[in-house]
């Protein structure tokens, strides 16, 4: 019963649940930085190379699994995605695909001054880049890299025009703390929205603690005691974050509260496909379905649409994140 109905919805072309319409693309699980909240020390967790999909593979996926379900908007993270060889041109391709309504990047930033413009022309609909601090010794201490192509890649993104461009900043207490204002004056300095993201339990580098968490309610309320902070009244991206205008400084502040907002996945629009292969339909819950059977030795188009409908139907209603979770697989790995 169930596979006629899915045939036949099958050869409807798109179809599916309206809610959950954007996928998170991890195309590596490899980073060339080591942020502290990230990337475990231990390299163990990398997959095999063979293990990751090609980008052939990651096609037909969208386009077999995705389109056909409904999925619209598009996220290639990873790792860190631009040191794979071939995403560039990927999201080009991407881009250029019937039912694809929006492309977007998530990048730590380094070799965003190398492929600005190319992502520009590939039609990106926007780039995050994460940035935790804007002092060059602290960032050296979160990530092991250096800050300054990264601000030189986020100068080359709003030079070629590329229509968004956001900030990503995890709060780390007793760590960037004295960051938060010095971010929001610089990004407001240069029209660009920041967000501050929760840390998630999703790392083996160490247990979130009172000692390393920091609300965004907390660090709402700082800001509220140096500015007016009003809600935004119209929609920004396709995310979870919650949007206001800090008035006196003109800027635009995203919160991201993954475990203290109990509303957080409420309207939840997302599934991940891993790059190794799994879709993900909860980054917050271990559940994970193994495409890459339905891929190899050749591509089985209805076992592909199957997955999604599978990974569709048992999302769940949200994280676990509260549940004293294990993370088993950490973020680089899944994709963030
Ligand atoms: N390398 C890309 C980047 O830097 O955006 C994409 C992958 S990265 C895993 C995606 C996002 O996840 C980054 O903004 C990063 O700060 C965030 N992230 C990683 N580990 C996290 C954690 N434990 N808690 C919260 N956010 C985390």
């Amino acid at each position: 019963m169930l596979r006629e109905n899915v045939e036949s919805n099958f050869f409807q072309g798109l179809q599916g649940s309206a809610k959950v319409h954007y996928l998170r693309i991890s195309v590596t699980d490899r980073c060339n930085e080591r942020c502290v909240y990230c990337f475990p020390q231990d390299l163990g967790f990398l997959s095999k190379k063979e293990n990751l999909l090609s980008f052939e593979e990651i096609y037909w996926t969208i386009f077999h699994g995705a389109l056909r379900h409904g999925f619209k908007d598009f996220r290639i993270t990873g790792g860190e995605p631009l040191v794979r060889k071939g995403t560039v041109s990927f999201i080009e391709q991407l881009t250029k695909i019937s039912g694809v309504r929006s492309v977007r990047l998530s990048t730590n930033g380094t070799l965003l001054g190398l492929y600005a413009r190319k992502l520009k022309e590939a039609n990106i609909a926007g780039v995050n880049v994460s940035l935790d601090c804007l002092n060059p010794a602290l960032y050296k201490k979160i990530t092991g890299g250096d800050i300054a192509p990264v601000l030189e890649g986020i100068d080359e993104c709003q030079k070629v025009g590329i229509e968004s461009v956001k900030i990503n900043t995890v709060l780390l207490r007793g760590i960037n703390e004295e960051e938060f204002l010095p971010l929001i004056e610089w990004a407001s300095e240069k029209k660009l929205v920041i967000r501050f993201i929760e840390l998630m339990p999703i790392s083996y580098t160490g247990k979130i603690s009172k000692e390393n968490f920091l609300s965004v309610a907390e660090l709402k309320k700082r800001l509220e005691k140096q500015d007016d902070l009003e809600p935004l009244d119209y929609k920004l991206g396709q995310g979870p974050a919650k949007y206001f205008r800090m008035k006196k400084r003109n800027a635009i502040v995203g919160f991201i509260g993954a475990i203290s907002d109990f509303h957080f996945c409420d309207n939840c629009n997302k599934m991940r496909l891993t790059s190794d292969g799994f879709i993900r339909p909860c980054l917050g819950n271990h559940l994970e379905i193994d495409i890459k059977p339905f891929l190899r030795p050749s591509v089985d188009p209805f076992k592909v649409y199957q997955a999604f409908e599978l990974a569709l139907q048992r999302k769940p209603p949200e994280h676990s994140f509260r549940e004293n979770y294990n993370p088993g697989r950490v973020m680089t790995s899944i994709g963030g």
